[in-house]
């Protein structure tokens, strides 16, 4: 699912530290930057303020 990001937005998951990238779902392999579900993660990764975040629907929180 992708939702736009303001300025707003970027405040709350701050505020609430909120998690939704690769980086922090018990299926990301770091070693590799892969997806162990076999999901093309790219879009998924972590990435500085975009506009956009893509969410993945198997995101699982460590
Ligand atoms: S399940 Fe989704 S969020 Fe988790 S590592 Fe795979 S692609 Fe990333």
């Amino acid at each position: 699912m992708r939702t736009k990001v303001d300025a707003r937005l970027w405040q709350e998951i701050a505020h609430y530290r909120l998690r939704f990238s690769c980086e922090d779902c018990a299926q990301f392999v770091p070693e590799l930057g892969t997806c162990s579900a076999g999901y093309p993660n790219a879009e998924h990764r972590r990435r500085e303020q975009p506009s956009e975040i893509v969410f993945c629907k198997e995101f699982e929180l460590t």
